[in-house]
């Protein structure tokens, strides 16, 4: 069994629909697959829709957007309902805030002389996807500034760059809260990658984990072997899940679908605790 709890679509900023994503999920040996866009449930359908005739598993999930004293943290959620108000209503409030953030970030780099502008930021959104600074490297990519996404987020958008916005998430801990009150499960997302800034303090995870977040996502591309161990010594002493997955986005980031995975045993305590919507069965 490979089973991947973390993978985008053009939903958010990932490269390929939700169905090319399924298909993708089936071609590279998965039995199951978690779609986790950011801050959206939108292809939900679609990928159901598509797993069902592939035969593939499929988590229905996502991952939301937090931050914490301006650092950010991303919570995937998994099998919550999608309709549950409190939840709904913090990420439109995300994705509402990546517009504006987007502005702003649009308007430090035309102000500098790099020529962006927002929409050509816009053609590389699918409609209705969440926008994020890797359609802003695309744009970049597009303009022949920087050969791909890695370079445009060392060049230009990472956190520290003076081209950087930070947008409105909801605190990490209500996040947790509202995903298990939707009947969802909360496992915080590579909590000890370096690569979007500074990674994040025990403490905050514990104190996420206090509030009812079942799992920890361990083995991740972002984590080195330090920041596994600490990742497990986490888990055993707040009893948590321990997950392992991708975070594939298509072509937009060299992470493979399976190149991290979960175990079955692990898979089962989800589903297990989970009440908000089905998992499908392969
Ligand atoms: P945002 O949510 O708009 O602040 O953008 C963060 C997203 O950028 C994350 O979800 C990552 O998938 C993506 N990202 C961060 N660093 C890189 C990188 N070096 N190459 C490609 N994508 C990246
Ligand atoms: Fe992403
Ligand atoms: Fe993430
Ligand atoms: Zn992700």
């Amino acid at each position: 069994m490979t089973i991947d709890l973390h993978a985008h679509s053009a939903e958010s900023d990932g490269t390929e629909s939700p169905a090319e994503l399924m298909a993708s999920a089936q071609r590279a040996g998965l039995d199951v697959v978690a779609l986790t866009d950011h801050d959206t449930t939108r292809g939900w359908g679609a990928a159901t829709e598509a797993a069902g005739g592939l035969g593939i598993g499929l988590v229905r999930g996502i991952e939301i957007s937090c931050s914490r004293d301006g650092r950010s943290v991303h919570l995937l959620g998994y099998l919550f309902d999608p309709t549950y108000a409190g939840l709904l209503t913090e990420i439109e409030a995300a994705r509402h805030a990546r517009l504006t953030r987007m502005d702003a970030m649009v308007e430090r780099m035309a102000a500098d002389g790099i020529p962006i502008t927002i929409e050509k930021v816009r053609a590389h959104v699918a409609a209705g996807a969440t926008l994020g600074r890797p359609h802003l490297a695309d744009a970049l990519v597009a303009a022949g500034l920087v050969p791909d996404r890695a370079a445009a987020f060392r060049d230009y958008l990472h956190d520290e760059s003076p081209y950087y916005v930070s947008h409105y998430a909801v605190d990490p801990v209500r996040g947790v809260e509202l995903v298990t009150a939707a009947g969802g499960v909360a496992v915080v997302a590579h909590p000890f990658t370096r690569s979007l800034g500074r990674s994040l303090d025990v403490d905050l995870v514990e104190e996420m984990a206090a509030a009812g977040m079942a799992g920890i996502e361990a083995n991740h591309r972002d984590h080195g072997p330090e920041e596994v161990a600490r990742a497990l010594a986490v888990a055993s002493a707040h009893d948590l899940i321990v997950t392992g997955s991708s975070d594939y986005h298509g072509t937009g980031k060299p992470n493979r679908l399976g190149e991290n995975s979960t175990t079955p045993s692990a898979l089962a305590a989800i589903l297990e605790r989970a009440t908000g919507v089905d998992h499908l069965p392969a």
